[in-house]
């Protein structure tokens, strides 16, 4: 059985930038509709002692298994969102390690225009989905999914990802995706926990 993970701070932890009623839905709700669903899904079939990822990765486009995919992925995508974010206090872009400060150096120039190309990537993406900070191939890219889809599919490994679909962000910024990013790239992000899974991902 899957379980909801728990969180590393309370439900106001991240205001002014994202209140508690949003986590109390979010988190509360959404996040434990995908984790239940999962469960129904996956009841009395082998998928019931597989990971996640590879439940994930073996109901990818595979006729009949939609929902089973959308749901197992979902609860892998908000189980990283929530581990990404922080209060204020603890985030800082002084935080990323040298390690992975060059790489996306290397990428992108610097960490702003980095932020700057995140943003823009997550306001191009039409409809609900979601923005990726990932590996692939060695190199820190930039992608975007639509609905439940992640970079696992594309043997991609995701550092940090930001939910744009609209329940992320409606309660506090009703239709400000613009708004909702700039709050959370620049004041909520737990700079200290991607670099510790750029490390173990390297
Ligand atoms: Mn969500």
């Amino acid at each position: 059985m899957h379980t909801l993970n728990t969180l590393d701070y309370e439900l106001n932890a991240l205001e002014p930038f994202m209140s508690s009623s949003t986590l109390e839905f979010h988190y509360g709700k959404h996040h434990q509709g995908y984790v239940n669903k999962l469960n129904n899904l996956i009841e009395g079939t082998e998928m019931e002692e597989m990971s996640l990822e590879d439940i994930i990765k073996n109901s990818f486009d595979k006729d009949g298994k939609e929902a089973l995919f959308n749901n197992s992925a979902q609860v892998f995508n908000h189980n990283l969102f929530w581990k990404i974010l922080t209060n204020n206090d603890n985030s800082s872009l002084e935080d990323i390690s040298s390690e992975l400060k060059t790489d996306i150096e290397e990428s992108f120039e610097s960490s702003e225009n980095m932020l700057a190309e995140f943003k823009k990537t997550a306001l191009s993406q039409f409809g609900s989905g979601w923005t990726w900070l990932v590996i692939d191939e060695g190199k820190i890219k930039i992608e975007k999914t639509s609905n439940a889809n992640n970079p696992l599919i594309k043997n991609q490994k995701p550092l940090l990802c930001v939910d744009v679909w609209e329940h992320s962000y409606y309660l506090d910024y009703q239709n400000k995706r613009a708004e909702y990013l700039d709050n959370v790239l620049n004041n909520i992000i737990n700079w200290k926990y991607v670099s510790k899974l750029y490390k173990e991902y390297k």
